[in-house]
């Protein structure tokens, strides 16, 4: 039986809204939730800067309106936009946080979710670094995971079934994180651990 990877265990501080496994990089794109609202529900994204490669300084860049737009052709369209995630998850596992989880991040535009617009009011949005169409690595599930489980000990609204893909919130304007994201491996890792056999068990 191959082993299995121990599970990460992060922890989100509900006073600071801030991950203490992340690197911290302070986006100015962001504001206050609108009065009471509290996160419930968590959007994957996925973002390549350039697309389809990775990474380089410029999805910081980007999220903290220091792009250069001479940088690479591509970067002139997006240079201005005004945009962040709460949370990247690089290709290796390295977590960045742009914006506090009790503060707005400005990630998912025009959107609904269960007949509710403006997603970005009461949402969490995590960008995975990858393309629509490549594999994301098992150090982002593994991590997304961990993510996710702290993020629902903080704030109670959240659950692991109030997940959404930016394309389920923005259909027709946006793909990410696209099919190559594999739902089933992501439940797999936040599912709970009842295949656990401690070692004394197994030889009782
Ligand atoms: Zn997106």
């Amino acid at each position: 039986m191959p082993a299995k990877r121990k599970r990460l265990r992060f922890r989100v501080n509900r006073a600071t809204g801030l991950l203490a496994a992340a690197r911290q990089v302070a986006s100015p794109n962001q504001d206050e939730r609108p009065a009471g609202l509290e996160p419930e529900l968590i959007v994957i994204h996925c973002i390549s800067l350039p697309p389809g490669e990775f990474g380089g300084p410029w999805i910081d860049q980007l999220f903290t309106n220091r792009l250069d737009p001479a940088a690479h052709p591509c970067f002139a369209e997006i240079a201005g936009l005004r945009v962040s995630a709460h949370l990247l998850i690089r290709r290796d596992g390295e977590l960045v946080q742009y914006v506090p989880f009790n503060r707005r991040a400005w990630h998912a535009g025009e959107s609904h979710w269960r007949g509710r617009e403006r997603c970005n009011d009461f949402s969490i949005g995590i960008e995975l670094e990858g393309t629509d169409e490549g594999d994301y690595t098992t150090a982002q599930y593994r991590r997304l995971a961990a993510t996710i489980r702290a993020l629902c000990r903080a704030y109670p609204a959240l659950s692991a079934e109030r997940l959404a893909g930016h394309c389920d919130i923005a259909p027709g304007r946006k793909t990410d994180p696209g099919p190559s994201f594999d739902r089933g491996r992501l439940a797999r890792w936040l599912a709970p651990r009842s295949d656990y056999t401690s070692p004394g068990k197994a030889h009782a």
